[in-house]
């Protein structure tokens, strides 16, 4: 393709790849961002003295993708690989699940329903034809390999801490891609598992990561909230932003959740809208906690007790030292709720005060004092719910208005939200366009 104009609508890590790639082939490229700086779902924030991302972030071993946008913005050298350890909190009871002696040792499943529970770890892993599980209910594949009883008492609660009640509508692609995202990094079987984080977080990623934007020529213009596009004469696409400015484009990407993308792209024939707005996203709403000492080994402590209102506990400083954090432990709380969920609608008082009361039933030596920042952080739409057949629903990355565009995360369909699939989907689409 001979070299055009692009703007690209959204500037978290999508829009940010999609404009590296694009500049590197040769193309003239605005990125437009709606806040004050780009970042999006990896951006940082300040809690006290100390600043990480608002959502915690990890990085796989087997994340190559992301591994090779940080080698060519000079990160990748950087990273700290840590062993990490997972826990299990059931029936008021904190369990350290991280080998196979653990696993074996772990109660109320019995040695018969820890060998179904193991094979159907491996069997997921070994899948390679994913689209085939797309047909099948999680549930219905769940309960097939490992019983129902250890679906009932592991399974069930995990997918409604995950999913909420979406569980229900979900494929068995779901729990395939995190098995084998999660099985990708551990060396061997159900042993150590690997993860890495870049020194000062992703706030770093996204300063190296908007230099090389600017020294290969990509615009970047932020607070530019875009409000509508149009067809203008000539092919081109204009933007219209709340700025009450207008840019023109050859073509144009708009990397937003569909339900936001389709607000944009008014001209659409009502069947894509429909198309983009059937699309169905799980928001997350997370208090990060920041203690004057640690709660446990864990980087991950899963939770199966339905009366605790969050999803799990992620404490980030049993992966990166305490020293990025002026000292301090940090803890997130993540809840993964409809966008339609009332808990959307409480203060950041409410929220904390019902999330820390239950943090501290898990923990009873917690007390306020050892509490030394909480904050809520939330995001309506992070994660596509995948349905049945999911990847068939899916609406085309070209619209049906020449140079028109929607490229965002619900086109990963045969795996987990992050960065690196982030990366794999701007990538290969991004291709298919060009070609
Ligand atoms: C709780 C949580 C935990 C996670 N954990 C991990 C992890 O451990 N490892 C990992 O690799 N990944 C993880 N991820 C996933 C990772 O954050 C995402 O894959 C990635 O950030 C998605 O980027 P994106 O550009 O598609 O979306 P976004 O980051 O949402 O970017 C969209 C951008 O568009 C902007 N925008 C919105 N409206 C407009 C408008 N009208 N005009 C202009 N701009 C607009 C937004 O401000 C935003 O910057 C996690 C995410 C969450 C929420």
């Amino acid at each position: 393709m001979e070299s055009r104009k692009w703007g690209i609508v959204g500037g978290g890590i999508m829009g940010m790849t999609l404009a590296l790639r694009l500049t590197q082939q040769g193309h003239k490229v605005v990125l437009f961002e709606a806040a004050p700086e780009i970042g999006g779902l990896v951006s940082p924030w300040k809690m006290g003295n100390a600043e990480w991302d608002k959502f915690y972030h990890v990085i796989l071993l087997s994340d190559f993708r992301t591994r090779n946008i940080l080698k060519e913005i000079g990160l990748e050298e950087t990273i700290e690989w840590v062993e990490t350890k997972t826990g299990f909190y059931m029936n008021g009871k904190l369990y350290s699940m991280s080998d196979t002696i653990e696993f074996l040792k772990f109660p109320t499943l019995n040695l018969f329903d820890k060998f179904r529970l193991g094979l159907t770890i491996i069997i997921a892993s070994r899948i390679k034809n994913w689209k085939r599980l797309e047909k099948i209910p999680v549930t219905t594949w769940l309960k097939r390999w490992s019983g129902s009883r250890t679906y009932r008492k592991i399974w069930l609660p995990l997918l409604r801490a995950k999913l909420g009640e979406s569980y229900q509508k979900t494929s068995a692609v779901f729990i395939w891609a995190t098995i084998q995202r999660l099985y990708g990094a551990r060396r061997s079987g159900l042993k150590k598992e690997m993860f890495g984080f870049v020194p000062g977080g992703y706030k770093n990623v996204i300063q190296a990561f908007k230099q090389k934007l600017i020294s290969e020529g990509v615009e970047i213009k932020t607070n530019y909230a875009a409000k509508e596009i149009k067809t203008s004469g000539n092919d081109r696409k204009s933007i219209s932003f709340t700025n009450e400015k207008n840019e023109e484009f050859d073509e144009v990407i708009v990397t937003l959740p569909s339900p936001l993308a389709s607000r944009l792209c008014s001209e659409l024939p009502k069947t894509e809208i429909q198309k983009l707005n059937d699309i169905e996203y799980l928001g997350v709403i997370c208090v990060a906690v920041l203690l004057d000492k640690s709660i446990s080994q864990f980087y991950i402590t899963n939770i199966t007790d339905s009366n605790i209102p969050f999803t799990g506990i992620i404490e980030m400083t049993a992966l990166v030292d305490k020293k990025y954090l002026e000292g301090n432990a940090l803890v997130y709380l993540p809840k993964y709720v409809v966008a339609s969920d009332p808990l959307f609608n409480q203060s950041d008082e409410e929220i904390k005060d019902y999330f820390i009361v239950n943090f501290k039933k898990m923990y009873p030596w917690l007390s306020d004092t050892n509490i030394k920042f909480a904050g809520v952080a939330r995001a309506k739409h992070v994660i596509t719910v995948a349905k049945l057949n999911y990847s068939e629903s899916l609406p085309d990355v070209k619209t049906s208005i020449p140079g028109l565009y929607i490229i965002n995360t619900s086109h990963i369909k045969d795996g987990t939200l992050n960065v690196n699939e982030t990366v794999r989907v701007a990538e290969t689409k991004l291709e298919e366009i060009l070609n």
